[in-house]
């Protein structure tokens, strides 16, 4: 028998209609590329996200056909977000960091029919236009005062492009699984691989955003993400914070730590999300003129392991912290270090033990930790092993690859490391490919690169397995000085000797002047690897 429910499909553009219904009044505020800061509502991105609709219709632009943004957080490209899905186009998010070679390798693998793009952008893609057959026009987010002489295709100032249509249309309907929108993986090896969002799996992960326990925020806050609309599904924001009427403040080009710093101060932001790159700016910003943010209650901060000495600082601010981690197959969202019972009532070191995990999934998430035959592994927060998901917003397969990425139990394997405690604690130990197998041992290299952050000289750390003729491999770390500041070899190990098991300790430390990151701010290790791959440590006999 059948529920005697509506069938009411769940589309993303429900989202901004009712955010325009209900919470129409609720400011949207930008850093404009142009400069000044903008203000707008939800009734107004509903209504001009329409004219986006009806002009891409205009255009020919069908369901299914993919729509590529290359654009800073804006209201105009949120409004393009929900146009574009509101016909049942993709709205395909291009990383403008990337190698001009990527971003063209990626827009003719999605074959997309349009490129929307800030000004910031238009110089890359006139280098790689000629290299881009399916691309009929682009679009920049601009007005006509602002819009420069262009050799891109077609090109034309979106609020030009917009007035061209009356916003007499209405949102298309169609099945709840129809795509709605893509992002490629940074694909530090191999080529970069398509994750394809359904409008089904956006909305769901929407409601699985949106507890308290979540990203934290309500109607009455306001959410300020550094996190680009480019980077995976925007951590489910665009969609998570329209969802419950969430005042959202975007930072537009400029993520320095003044800026944003400015922006939080300014706006009176409660809730802000990022990855720990980001954090750093700002707190660096911060301490160097004693500020504070007054109205802050809770950085939610994923993307890459949040160091223990970051969380004490936010603490020692009076913000809370949200520690997650997720990944683009996800949605992003996999877990969230909220505190549930009994952990809420910790304080001093066992509260940062318990903020510094990865957390644990929401409702919609379900994980489990196998060892390399696929046997399920204990969750007693010690055993490591391969971390494995399974939920309605989670990738089966990657658009036209054709290859089956499940186990025979439906999960997908997310190339992390983790133990699991009782209460589903998840911690991260390392990518499975960077994890430093010692004698048969793994050594984690994020809790090395964690600790050695701790110490006041150090800037950024990296450690990376490097050959050793009798344990295979051994830890080398790889450190950048704070700018003006020095630390020996010695003064480094010193400091992280009686803080983890002596056969973790690194065999050498080495200073960089840079540690190379790939385009989503990760330490790109592989580089790190070619850099020091004739490298050989001194206690290793030849
Ligand atoms: P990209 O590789 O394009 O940056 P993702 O955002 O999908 O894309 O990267 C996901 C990976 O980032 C995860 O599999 C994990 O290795 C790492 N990661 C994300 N959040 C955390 C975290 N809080 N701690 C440690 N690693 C994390």
């Amino acid at each position: 028998m059948r529920g005697l429910m509506q069938d009411w499909p769940l589309l993303c553009h429900r989202i901004i209609e009712h955010a325009a219904e209900v919470h129409g009044t609720q400011e949207v505020v930008t850093r404009s590329v142009e400069g000044p800061i903008h203000r707008t509502n939800y009734r107004q991105i509903r209504d001009r996200a329409l004219k986006v609709s009806q002009r891409l219709d205009r255009d020919g632009i069908k369901l299914g056909d993919r729509v590529a943004t290359i654009a800073w957080n804006t209201w105009r490209h949120l409004e393009a977000w929900y146009g574009i899905m509101g016909i049942g186009a993709i709205c395909h998010t291009v990383n403008p960091r990337l190698f001009p070679d990527q971003i063209a390798w990626i827009i003719n693998h999605a074959e997309d029919r349009v490129v929307m793009t800030d000004l910031t952008f238009i110089p890359i893609l006139e280098k790689i236009a000629d290299k881009l057959p399916s691309v009929e026009r682009y679009i920049v987010f601009t007005d006509k005062a602002h819009m420069p002489q262009t050799t891109l295709k077609n090109a034309m100032a979106y609020e030009d492009w917009i007035a061209e249509a009356d916003g007499d249309f209405k949102w298309k309907t169609f099945d709840e699984n129809t795509a709605a929108a893509m992002c490629y993986t940074s694909g530090t090896t191999g080529d970069p691989k398509g994750v394809l969002y359904s409008h089904r799996s956006n909305v769901l992960h929407a409601l699985m955003a949106n507890s308290g326990d979540s990203l934290g925020a309500n109607a009455a806050d306001t959410m300020l993400p550094v996190v680009p609309l480019f980077h995976a599904n925007s951590w489910g924001i665009a969609f998570s914070a329209p969802s419950m009427g969430t005042k959202l403040v975007f930072p537009g080009a400029k993520l320095d730590g003044a800026s944003v710093y400015e922006l939080l101060d300014t706006e009176k932001v409660t809730h802000t999300a990022g990855v720990p790159t980001v954090w750093l700016m700002l707190l660096n910003h911060m301490a160097a003129s004693s500020l504070k943010l007054p109205h802050l209650r809770m950085v939610v901060c994923g993307g890459s392991a949040m160091p223990r000495s970051m969380i004490k600082s936010f603490l020692d601010l009076g913000v809370a912290v949200r520690h997650a981690w997720g990944m683009t197959e996800m949605s992003p969202i996999g877990t969230l270090a909220a505190l549930k019972p009994p952990f809420a009532e910790l304080k001093g070191e066992a509260l940062l033990d318990i903020l510094q995990t990865q957390g644990y999934p929401p409702f919609g998430v379900q994980m489990k930790i196998t060892d390399d035959s696929g046997k399920d592994l204990p969750w007693d927060g010690k055993t490591f092993g391969r971390l494995k998901v399974s939920g309605p917003a989670v990738s089966k397969a990657y658009f036209r690859v054709d290859a089956d990425i499940l186990d025979e139990a439906g999960y997908f394997d997310t190339g992390d490391v983790a133990t699991i405690d009782a209460d589903g604690y998840m911690r991260i130990t390392d990518r499975s490919k960077d994890v430093i197998k010692s004698g048969g041992e793994w050594i984690s290299s994020i809790d090395l690169e964690n600790l050695a952050v701790g110490h006041p000289a150090v800037a950024e750390a990296a450690v990376i397995g490097v050959y050793h003729p009798k344990w295979d491999e051994r830890p080398l770390l790889i450190i950048q000085l704070k700018q003006g500041q020095s630390a020996t070899r010695e003064d480094i190990l010193k400091f992280m000797d009686g803080k983890i098991a002596k056969w973790w300790m690194p065999d050498d430390v080495a200073f960089v002047d840079g540690i190379p990151h790939t385009a989503t701010g990760k330490i790109l290790k592989t580089a790190l690897r070619d850099q020091f791959k004739s490298y050989r440590f001194p206690n290793a006999a030849a």
